[in-house]
Protein backbone atom coordinates (compact mmCIF):
# COMPACT_ATOMS: atom_id res chain seq x y z
CA UNK A 1 0.00 0.00 0.00
CA UNK A 2 0.97 3.50 -0.88
CA UNK A 3 -0.12 7.16 -0.09
CA UNK A 4 0.03 8.20 -4.04
CA UNK A 5 -3.33 8.55 -5.44
CA UNK A 6 -5.56 9.98 -7.87
CA UNK A 7 -8.34 11.83 -6.48
CA UNK A 8 -10.29 14.49 -9.08
CA UNK A 9 -8.13 14.09 -12.18
CA UNK A 10 -4.92 14.80 -9.94
CA UNK A 11 -2.45 13.29 -8.36
CA UNK A 12 -1.75 12.96 -3.98
CA UNK A 13 0.74 12.42 -1.92
CA UNK A 14 -0.96 12.15 0.99
CA UNK A 15 -3.26 15.08 1.23
CA UNK A 16 -0.72 17.43 -0.92
CA UNK A 17 -1.15 17.87 -4.77
CA UNK A 18 1.81 17.25 -6.60
CA UNK A 19 1.57 19.26 -9.27
CA UNK A 20 2.21 22.11 -6.77
CA UNK A 21 5.21 20.91 -4.67
CA UNK A 22 6.65 20.70 -8.65
CA UNK A 23 4.81 24.68 -9.61
CA UNK A 24 7.12 25.40 -6.32
CA UNK A 25 10.14 23.69 -6.54
CA UNK A 26 10.57 22.32 -10.57
CA UNK A 27 11.49 19.45 -11.82
CA UNK A 28 13.19 17.24 -11.91
CA UNK A 29 11.70 16.73 -8.46
CA UNK A 30 11.59 13.51 -5.82
CA UNK A 31 8.79 13.30 -3.94
CA UNK A 32 8.30 10.85 -0.58
CA UNK A 33 5.45 9.86 1.79
CA UNK A 34 6.12 9.56 5.07
CA UNK A 35 3.44 7.38 6.16
CA UNK A 36 4.33 5.23 3.41
CA UNK A 37 7.80 4.75 4.63
CA UNK A 38 6.42 4.35 8.24
CA UNK A 39 3.43 1.65 7.10
CA UNK A 40 6.54 -0.42 5.13
CA UNK A 41 8.40 -0.24 8.03
CA UNK A 42 5.71 -0.91 10.49
CA UNK A 43 4.73 -4.27 8.59
CA UNK A 44 8.07 -5.66 8.65
CA UNK A 45 8.14 -5.08 12.59
CA UNK A 46 4.47 -6.32 12.99
CA UNK A 47 5.10 -9.65 11.28
CA UNK A 48 8.36 -10.41 12.75
CA UNK A 49 7.06 -9.21 15.98
CA UNK A 50 7.02 -12.46 17.80
CA UNK A 51 11.05 -12.97 17.62
CA UNK A 52 11.66 -9.47 18.48
CA UNK A 53 13.90 -8.74 15.21
CA UNK A 54 16.85 -5.97 15.08
CA UNK A 55 15.72 -4.15 11.56
CA UNK A 56 18.15 -2.49 10.16
CA UNK A 57 16.49 0.25 7.43
CA UNK A 58 19.28 -0.85 4.61
CA UNK A 59 21.04 3.10 4.22
CA UNK A 60 22.07 2.57 0.50
CA UNK A 61 18.63 2.09 -0.91
CA UNK A 62 17.79 6.22 0.14
CA UNK A 63 19.79 7.80 2.70
CA UNK A 64 18.69 10.71 2.91
CA UNK A 65 19.17 12.62 6.26
CA UNK A 66 15.62 13.28 7.10
CA UNK A 67 14.37 9.34 5.73
CA UNK A 68 16.53 7.65 7.83
CA UNK A 69 16.30 10.16 11.07
CA UNK A 70 12.35 8.64 10.47
CA UNK A 71 13.23 5.23 10.36
CA UNK A 72 15.13 5.65 13.60
CA UNK A 73 12.36 7.40 14.71
CA UNK A 74 10.63 4.57 14.43
CA UNK A 75 12.85 1.83 16.08
CA UNK A 76 14.66 1.18 12.78
CA UNK A 77 18.57 0.82 12.68
CA UNK A 78 20.39 0.77 9.77
CA UNK A 79 22.36 -1.33 7.45
CA UNK A 80 25.75 0.19 6.00
CA UNK A 81 28.28 -0.82 3.58
CA UNK A 82 30.52 2.19 3.77
CA UNK A 83 32.32 4.92 6.10
CA UNK A 84 29.97 7.64 4.69
CA UNK A 85 26.78 5.29 5.56
CA UNK A 86 28.42 4.78 8.52
CA UNK A 87 28.54 8.60 8.92
CA UNK A 88 25.09 9.20 7.67
CA UNK A 89 23.45 6.78 10.32
CA UNK A 90 25.54 8.40 13.22
CA UNK A 91 24.25 11.90 11.73
CA UNK A 92 21.14 10.83 12.73
CA UNK A 93 21.35 9.62 15.94
CA UNK A 94 21.80 6.21 15.80
CA UNK A 95 23.70 4.65 18.18
CA UNK A 96 26.56 1.74 17.18
CA UNK A 97 24.72 -0.96 18.68
CA UNK A 98 21.77 -0.78 15.88
CA UNK A 99 23.94 -0.66 13.03
CA UNK A 100 25.48 -3.73 10.97
CA UNK A 101 28.22 -3.10 8.30
CA UNK A 102 28.30 -5.18 5.06
CA UNK A 103 30.44 -4.84 1.91
CA UNK A 104 33.00 -7.01 0.05
CA UNK A 105 36.02 -4.23 0.66
CA UNK A 106 35.61 -2.55 4.28
CA UNK A 107 39.36 -0.76 4.55
CA UNK A 108 40.92 -0.38 7.77
CA UNK A 109 40.10 3.05 8.51
CA UNK A 110 36.27 2.29 7.83
CA UNK A 111 36.63 -1.21 10.35
CA UNK A 112 38.28 1.08 12.81
CA UNK A 113 35.71 3.74 12.59
CA UNK A 114 33.53 0.59 13.09
CA UNK A 115 34.92 -0.57 15.76
CA UNK A 116 34.98 2.64 17.64
CA UNK A 117 31.34 3.18 17.06
CA UNK A 118 30.81 -0.49 18.60
CA UNK A 119 28.50 -1.34 15.66
CA UNK A 120 26.46 -4.12 16.20
CA UNK A 121 27.85 -6.61 13.49
CA UNK A 122 30.46 -6.93 10.63
CA UNK A 123 28.94 -8.82 7.84
CA UNK A 124 32.70 -10.51 7.09
CA UNK A 125 32.86 -11.54 3.55
CA UNK A 126 36.31 -13.35 3.16
CA UNK A 127 38.87 -14.67 4.80
CA UNK A 128 41.23 -11.48 4.20
CA UNK A 129 38.84 -9.43 5.68
CA UNK A 130 38.56 -11.99 8.71
CA UNK A 131 42.47 -11.34 9.20
CA UNK A 132 42.49 -7.38 8.50
CA UNK A 133 39.78 -6.95 11.13
CA UNK A 134 40.96 -9.37 13.80
CA UNK A 135 44.13 -6.97 13.21
CA UNK A 136 42.57 -3.49 13.71
CA UNK A 137 40.48 -5.23 16.31
CA UNK A 138 44.24 -6.23 18.70
CA UNK A 139 45.39 -2.85 18.03
CA UNK A 140 42.27 -1.20 19.64
CA UNK A 141 42.12 -3.95 22.54
CA UNK A 142 38.50 -4.68 21.22
CA UNK A 143 36.53 -8.02 20.02
CA UNK A 144 34.73 -7.05 16.65
CA UNK A 145 31.26 -9.12 16.20
CA UNK A 146 30.99 -10.85 13.52
CA UNK A 147 28.50 -12.62 11.09
CA UNK A 148 30.03 -14.60 7.75
CA UNK A 149 28.29 -13.58 4.66
CA UNK A 150 27.53 -17.05 2.99
CA UNK A 151 26.96 -17.32 -0.34
CA UNK A 152 24.62 -20.19 -0.35
CA UNK A 153 24.89 -20.79 -4.54
CA UNK A 154 21.16 -20.42 -4.85
CA UNK A 155 19.38 -20.52 -8.83
CA UNK A 156 19.24 -16.86 -10.34
CA UNK A 157 16.45 -15.22 -8.63
CA UNK A 158 16.12 -11.73 -10.21
CA UNK A 159 18.33 -9.45 -12.40
CA UNK A 160 21.85 -10.56 -13.09
CA UNK A 161 22.92 -7.67 -11.31
CA UNK A 162 21.17 -7.49 -8.31
CA UNK A 163 21.29 -11.14 -7.66
CA UNK A 164 23.76 -11.57 -4.83
CA UNK A 165 23.63 -15.39 -4.32
CA UNK A 166 24.52 -17.30 -7.29
CA UNK A 167 27.55 -18.78 -7.80
CA UNK A 168 30.83 -16.73 -9.01
CA UNK A 169 29.32 -13.13 -7.67
CA UNK A 170 31.69 -11.13 -5.43
CA UNK A 171 29.63 -11.36 -2.57
CA UNK A 172 30.13 -14.09 0.59
CA UNK A 173 31.96 -16.88 1.35
CA UNK A 174 31.46 -19.72 -0.72
CA UNK A 175 29.54 -21.74 1.25
CA UNK A 176 31.59 -24.61 0.43
CA UNK A 177 34.02 -22.77 1.98
CA UNK A 178 33.16 -21.33 5.03
CA UNK A 179 33.20 -24.22 7.62
CA UNK A 180 36.95 -24.43 6.53
CA UNK A 181 37.73 -20.75 7.09
CA UNK A 182 35.70 -20.46 10.42
CA UNK A 183 37.49 -23.15 11.84
CA UNK A 184 40.72 -20.83 11.18
CA UNK A 185 39.41 -18.87 13.24
CA UNK A 186 38.54 -20.67 16.79
CA UNK A 187 41.32 -19.52 18.88
CA UNK A 188 41.17 -15.68 17.24
CA UNK A 189 40.58 -14.11 19.94
CA UNK A 190 39.65 -10.33 18.77
CA UNK A 191 37.09 -11.76 16.47
CA UNK A 192 34.14 -13.39 17.87
CA UNK A 193 31.81 -15.17 14.94
CA UNK A 194 28.64 -15.24 16.43
CA UNK A 195 26.17 -15.18 13.66
CA UNK A 196 25.72 -16.03 9.89
CA UNK A 197 24.45 -13.37 7.36
CA UNK A 198 22.64 -14.33 3.91
CA UNK A 199 21.78 -11.35 1.39
CA UNK A 200 19.88 -12.81 -1.64
CA UNK A 201 19.49 -10.42 -3.76
CA UNK A 202 17.01 -7.92 -4.88
CA UNK A 203 13.22 -7.41 -5.20
CA UNK A 204 12.53 -11.15 -4.81
CA UNK A 205 9.30 -11.99 -5.18
CA UNK A 206 9.05 -15.12 -3.94
CA UNK A 207 9.56 -16.89 -0.36
CA UNK A 208 11.17 -19.97 -1.66
CA UNK A 209 15.17 -18.40 -1.70
CA UNK A 210 14.72 -17.65 1.87
CA UNK A 211 13.57 -20.86 2.29
CA UNK A 212 16.63 -22.68 0.83
CA UNK A 213 19.06 -20.25 2.10
CA UNK A 214 17.75 -20.72 5.59
CA UNK A 215 17.41 -24.61 4.93
CA UNK A 216 21.00 -23.86 4.36
CA UNK A 217 22.16 -21.92 7.09
CA UNK A 218 20.19 -24.46 9.77
CA UNK A 219 23.21 -26.76 8.66
CA UNK A 220 26.02 -24.10 8.82
CA UNK A 221 24.66 -22.94 11.88
CA UNK A 222 25.01 -26.56 13.53
CA UNK A 223 28.58 -27.27 12.05
CA UNK A 224 29.99 -24.04 13.41
CA UNK A 225 28.58 -24.23 16.76
CA UNK A 226 30.43 -27.85 16.80
CA UNK A 227 33.33 -26.02 16.32
CA UNK A 228 33.02 -23.58 19.06
CA UNK A 229 31.59 -20.23 17.56
CA UNK A 230 28.71 -19.24 19.95
CA UNK A 231 26.36 -19.00 17.13
CA UNK A 232 23.26 -16.24 18.24
CA UNK A 233 22.70 -14.01 15.06
CA UNK A 234 20.65 -14.93 11.94
CA UNK A 235 21.05 -11.93 9.51
CA UNK A 236 18.85 -12.94 6.52
CA UNK A 237 19.46 -8.79 4.48
CA UNK A 238 16.99 -7.68 2.44
CA UNK A 239 15.22 -8.49 -0.43
CA UNK A 240 11.85 -8.30 0.09
CA UNK A 241 10.41 -6.85 -3.73
CA UNK A 242 7.50 -4.32 -4.26
CA UNK A 243 5.09 -3.05 -6.53
CA UNK A 244 6.54 -2.27 -9.44
CA UNK A 245 4.50 -3.22 -12.95
CA UNK A 246 0.88 -3.81 -10.16
CA UNK A 247 0.44 -5.99 -7.01
CA UNK A 248 3.12 -8.39 -7.47
CA UNK A 249 5.02 -7.77 -4.06
CA UNK A 250 4.56 -10.45 -1.19
CA UNK A 251 3.05 -9.13 1.98
CA UNK A 252 5.86 -8.86 4.65
CA UNK A 253 3.74 -11.86 6.40
CA UNK A 254 4.28 -14.14 3.96
CA UNK A 255 8.47 -13.59 4.53
CA UNK A 256 7.63 -13.84 8.19
CA UNK A 257 6.34 -17.68 8.02
CA UNK A 258 9.00 -19.05 6.11
CA UNK A 259 11.64 -16.94 8.38
CA UNK A 260 10.13 -16.83 12.16
CA UNK A 261 10.19 -20.87 12.77
CA UNK A 262 13.47 -21.34 11.14
CA UNK A 263 15.21 -18.46 13.83
CA UNK A 264 13.26 -19.87 16.76
CA UNK A 265 14.06 -23.53 15.62
CA UNK A 266 17.81 -22.21 15.90
CA UNK A 267 17.82 -19.92 18.83
CA UNK A 268 19.08 -17.43 17.11
CA UNK A 269 18.82 -13.12 17.15
CA UNK A 270 17.06 -12.45 13.97
CA UNK A 271 18.61 -9.21 11.72
CA UNK A 272 16.67 -8.05 8.87
CA UNK A 273 17.57 -5.50 6.17
CA UNK A 274 15.15 -4.17 4.25
CA UNK A 275 15.76 -1.16 1.87
CA UNK A 276 13.68 -1.21 -1.17
CA UNK A 277 10.36 -2.67 0.76
CA UNK A 278 10.45 0.78 3.04
CA UNK A 279 11.69 3.04 0.51
CA UNK A 280 10.55 1.83 -2.89
CA UNK A 281 6.80 2.86 -3.33
CA UNK A 282 7.49 5.73 -1.37
CA UNK A 283 8.39 8.34 -3.67
CA UNK A 284 8.01 8.91 -7.12
CA UNK A 285 10.17 11.08 -9.58
CA UNK A 286 8.43 13.80 -11.26
CA UNK A 287 9.66 15.01 -14.56
CA UNK A 288 8.17 18.07 -17.02
CA UNK A 289 7.60 17.51 -20.90
CA UNK A 290 10.33 19.87 -22.90
CA UNK A 291 9.52 18.47 -26.16
CA UNK A 292 7.46 15.70 -28.06
CA UNK A 293 9.52 13.87 -31.08
CA UNK A 294 8.68 11.71 -33.51
CA UNK A 295 11.87 9.75 -35.60
CA UNK A 296 12.59 6.25 -36.93
CA UNK A 297 8.60 5.51 -36.97
CA UNK A 298 8.79 6.10 -33.29
CA UNK A 299 7.21 8.57 -30.76
CA UNK A 300 9.56 10.28 -28.46
CA UNK A 301 8.65 12.11 -24.72
CA UNK A 302 11.54 14.24 -23.75
CA UNK A 303 10.97 15.46 -20.33
CA UNK A 304 13.21 16.60 -18.07
CA UNK A 305 13.72 13.80 -15.42
CA UNK A 306 16.44 11.69 -16.86
CA UNK A 307 18.89 8.55 -15.82
CA UNK A 308 21.24 10.65 -14.00
CA UNK A 309 18.26 11.15 -11.61
CA UNK A 310 16.91 7.73 -12.21
CA UNK A 311 19.25 5.25 -13.78
CA UNK A 312 17.41 1.70 -12.85
CA UNK A 313 15.50 1.61 -16.51
CA UNK A 314 18.87 1.61 -18.48
CA UNK A 315 21.09 -0.37 -15.54
CA UNK A 316 18.46 -3.05 -14.63
CA UNK A 317 16.49 -2.79 -17.24
CA UNK A 318 13.93 -2.10 -14.56
CA UNK A 319 10.35 -1.42 -15.36
CA UNK A 320 8.91 1.67 -13.64
CA UNK A 321 5.21 2.93 -13.72
CA UNK A 322 4.70 6.13 -15.35
CA UNK A 323 1.22 8.39 -15.79
CA UNK A 324 0.59 11.89 -15.93
CA UNK A 325 0.30 14.07 -13.02
CA UNK A 326 -2.93 15.35 -14.09
CA UNK A 327 -4.07 13.14 -17.20
CA UNK A 328 -6.29 14.08 -19.94
CA UNK A 329 -9.92 13.76 -19.79
CA UNK A 330 -10.93 9.75 -20.45
CA UNK A 331 -7.29 8.69 -19.03
CA UNK A 332 -8.24 9.57 -15.10
CA UNK A 333 -6.83 6.55 -13.91
CA UNK A 334 -3.50 4.95 -14.75
CA UNK A 335 -4.19 1.34 -15.94
CA UNK A 336 -4.15 -1.83 -14.13
CA UNK A 337 -2.05 -3.43 -16.73
CA UNK A 338 0.14 -1.19 -18.23
CA UNK A 339 1.32 -4.04 -21.05
CA UNK A 340 -2.65 -3.96 -22.20
CA UNK A 341 -2.63 -0.80 -24.38
CA UNK A 342 -5.78 1.16 -23.56
CA UNK A 343 -7.75 3.29 -25.96
CA UNK A 344 -6.62 6.32 -27.60
CA UNK A 345 -3.09 6.08 -25.77
CA UNK A 346 0.15 6.16 -27.85
CA UNK A 347 2.91 3.87 -27.92
CA UNK A 348 6.00 6.07 -26.83
CA UNK A 349 9.99 6.14 -25.51
CA UNK A 350 9.70 8.08 -22.15
CA UNK A 351 13.85 10.01 -22.55
CA UNK A 352 15.46 12.46 -20.86
CA UNK A 353 17.88 15.08 -22.10
CA UNK A 354 21.25 13.61 -21.11
CA UNK A 355 23.65 12.81 -24.25
CA UNK A 356 22.95 8.78 -24.55
CA UNK A 357 20.70 6.36 -25.97
CA UNK A 358 20.31 4.92 -22.88
CA UNK A 359 18.93 7.35 -21.30
CA UNK A 360 14.86 6.53 -21.03
CA UNK A 361 12.97 5.98 -18.27
CA UNK A 362 10.70 4.13 -20.03
CA UNK A 363 10.48 2.17 -24.22
CA UNK A 364 7.05 1.38 -25.77
CA UNK A 365 5.17 2.66 -22.94
CA UNK A 366 1.08 3.25 -23.62
CA UNK A 367 0.56 6.74 -22.71
CA UNK A 368 -1.99 9.39 -23.13
CA UNK A 369 -0.96 11.99 -25.50
CA UNK A 370 1.01 14.10 -23.93
CA UNK A 371 1.87 18.61 -24.60
CA UNK A 372 4.77 20.54 -23.24
CA UNK A 373 4.68 21.15 -19.66
CA UNK A 374 3.02 18.53 -19.07
CA UNK A 375 3.56 16.64 -15.71
CA UNK A 376 4.70 12.93 -15.60
CA UNK A 377 5.14 11.12 -12.23
CA UNK A 378 7.36 8.21 -12.34
CA UNK A 379 6.25 5.75 -9.41
CA UNK A 380 8.07 3.55 -7.02
CA UNK A 381 11.22 5.48 -7.55
CA UNK A 382 12.30 6.02 -3.77
CA UNK A 383 14.69 2.92 -3.91
CA UNK A 384 17.73 2.95 -5.45
CA UNK A 385 16.75 6.55 -7.27
CA UNK A 386 18.41 9.45 -5.41
CA UNK A 387 21.11 7.22 -4.20
CA UNK A 388 22.40 6.15 -7.37
CA UNK A 389 21.44 9.89 -9.48
CA UNK A 390 24.77 11.33 -10.27
CA UNK A 391 25.62 14.72 -12.64
CA UNK A 392 26.36 12.94 -15.56
CA UNK A 393 26.23 15.91 -18.19
CA UNK A 394 26.55 18.34 -15.46
CA UNK A 395 22.88 18.18 -14.57
CA UNK A 396 22.43 19.50 -10.90
CA UNK A 397 20.55 16.64 -8.45
CA UNK A 398 17.17 16.94 -8.06
CA UNK A 399 15.24 18.36 -4.90
CA UNK A 400 13.70 15.57 -2.50
CA UNK A 401 10.29 16.63 -0.79
CA UNK A 402 8.77 14.78 2.34
CA UNK A 403 5.02 14.93 2.43
CA UNK A 404 3.07 14.31 5.36
CA UNK A 405 -0.62 14.40 5.32
CA UNK A 406 -1.37 18.32 4.38
CA UNK A 407 2.68 19.13 4.99
CA UNK A 408 5.64 18.81 3.02
CA UNK A 409 9.06 20.22 3.34
CA UNK A 410 12.59 20.25 1.09
CA UNK A 411 14.31 17.66 2.59
CA UNK A 412 17.37 18.03 -0.27
CA UNK A 413 17.80 21.45 -1.82
CA UNK A 414 18.37 21.87 -5.57
CA UNK A 415 21.78 21.60 -6.87
CA UNK A 416 23.22 24.45 -8.19
CA UNK A 417 25.60 24.97 -11.19
CA UNK A 418 27.76 26.53 -8.49
CA UNK A 419 27.56 23.33 -6.64
CA UNK A 420 28.76 20.97 -9.59
CA UNK A 421 32.05 22.98 -9.85
CA UNK A 422 32.76 24.17 -6.31
CA UNK A 423 35.17 21.37 -5.55
CA UNK A 424 37.36 22.78 -8.88
CA UNK A 425 37.27 26.23 -9.34
CA UNK A 426 40.09 26.99 -6.30
CA UNK A 427 42.19 24.95 -8.62
CA UNK A 428 42.04 26.60 -12.21
CA UNK A 429 45.21 27.61 -13.50
CA UNK A 430 45.31 31.26 -12.89
C1 LIG B 1 21.32 -3.77 -0.80
C2 LIG B 1 21.37 -4.58 0.43
C3 LIG B 1 20.26 -4.68 1.27
C4 LIG B 1 18.93 -4.04 0.94
O1 LIG B 1 18.30 -4.71 -0.10
P1 LIG B 1 16.79 -4.41 -0.49
O2 LIG B 1 16.49 -5.29 -1.59
O3 LIG B 1 16.73 -2.98 -0.87
O4 LIG B 1 15.94 -4.72 0.70
C5 LIG B 1 20.39 -5.38 2.44
N1 LIG B 1 21.56 -5.98 2.78
C6 LIG B 1 22.64 -5.92 1.99
C7 LIG B 1 23.88 -6.57 2.43
C8 LIG B 1 22.60 -5.22 0.79
O5 LIG B 1 23.66 -5.19 0.01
Amino acid sequence: MDHFQYKAGKLLCEQVSVQELADTYGTPLYVYSAATLVHHLRQIQLAFKEVDPLICYSVKTNGNLSILQLMREHGAGFDVTSNGELHRALTVGSSGEKIVFAGVGKTEAEQRRALSEKVFLFNVESEAELLALAQVAKTMGVIAPVALRVNPDLPPKTHAKTDTSVKGVKFGLDIHSVLEVAQKFVKQSNLEICGIHMHLGSPILSVEPYRQGIAKAKTLVAELRKQGHPIKVLNMGGGFGIHYRKKEALPAQAFAEVIVPAVKEMGCKLVLEPGRFIAGNAGVLLGKVIYTKESGGKLFVIQDAAMNDLIRPTLYDSFHRIWPVEPPKGFEVPPEDYECPGEGTLSVDVVGPVCESGDFLAKQRHLPPLNQGDLLAVFSAGAYGMAMSSNYNSRPRAAEIMVSGTTHRVIRRRETCDDLIANEVEYIAK
